[in-house]
């Protein structure tokens, strides 16, 4: 029996441990030290590592990691990370056999240009890293609003429970800039209060899922009539634009919503 725990790191970001009560892969190691911890407090040994992307808080972790264990480390092909000793990409499988786990690749570049995500279908486990967040999406760094929306998309197409295991704890900051842009949402507005329960007692609100984001999420939302009038309204598009064209338009709004 598998399951997933939640490792808090740096201000706002979870580090996923996927075990067994035996065995352990760490998904996004930024930091070794709460890693490290969490594998002596559950008595776990790691036997992989997962990358998603190769940003410091996602990957600061991983040599440290391999001082203490000889694993595998799983990453991005198009990615230039050390330690990476299978390079992924989309069709591709990352095998975890002590765990019995497979996981299929999917190509996610926007919020950097070789972003992976790793999906368990028979579980309907998503790691996505800094692509897709509960409430929102990544920041686009090195890709353009085209991939980030289409790699949106290919995610959006799994199947609606497949729980979301992002990286950070942006939650309430992404549903209150969601909120803005689309105030008659009423699945948004029960979703807000369910997820603001969850912080004040101190819980995650990851993860999340497919279902629910598709209901209340703003950046697989953005063909939505109301949220296209909404940024007419806000002269962010014009009427008649591209569907994409209305993507960029939350996404720049979103960089600098306070
Ligand atoms: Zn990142
Ligand atoms: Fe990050």
């Amino acid at each position: 029996m598998l399951s997933v725990l939640a490792i808090p790191a740096f201000n706002d970001n979870y580090l996923w441990l996927i075990h067994d009560g035996e065995h352990a892969a760490v998904v996004d190691p930024g930091d070794a030290a709460p890693v490290l911890a969490a594998l002596e407090t559950h008595s776990l040994s790691l036997v992989a590592i997962l990358l998603t992307h190769h940003h410091a808080d996602h990957v600061g972790g991983v040599q440290s990691l391999l001082r203490r264990f000889n694993v595998q480390v799983f990453g991005p092909r198009n990615e230039p990370i050390a330690g990476v000793t299978q390079a992924l990409e989309e069709g591709d499988i990352a095998d975890l056999p002590e765990l019995g786990l497979s996981l299929s690749v999917l190509d996610v570049p926007g919020h950097t240009r070789g972003h992976i995500a790793y999906f368990a279908p028979q579980q309907r486990w998503l790691f996505c890293g800094d692509t897709l967040f509960a409430g929102g999406c990544g920041r686009l760094f090195e890709g353009t609003p085209a991939q980030m929306a289409h790699s949106l998309a290919k995610l959006a197409a799994l199947p609606d429970p497949t729980e979301i295991y992002c990286a950070h704890e942006y939650t309430l900051a992404n549903l209150r800039f969601a909120h803005e842009v689309e105030p008659d949402n009423a699945a948004l507005t029960a979703r807000i209060r369910v997820e603001q329960a969850k912080r004040e007692r101190g819980e995650p609100t990851i993860p999340s899922t497919i279902g629910l984001e598709k209901s209340t999420n703003p950046f697989l939302r953005y063909r939505e009539p109301a949220i296209r009038q909404r940024l007419i309204a806000e002269g962010r598009m014009a009427t008649g634009q591209e569907a994409i064209v209305g993507f960029a338009a939350l996404r720049e709004w979103k960089n600098t919503y306070r």
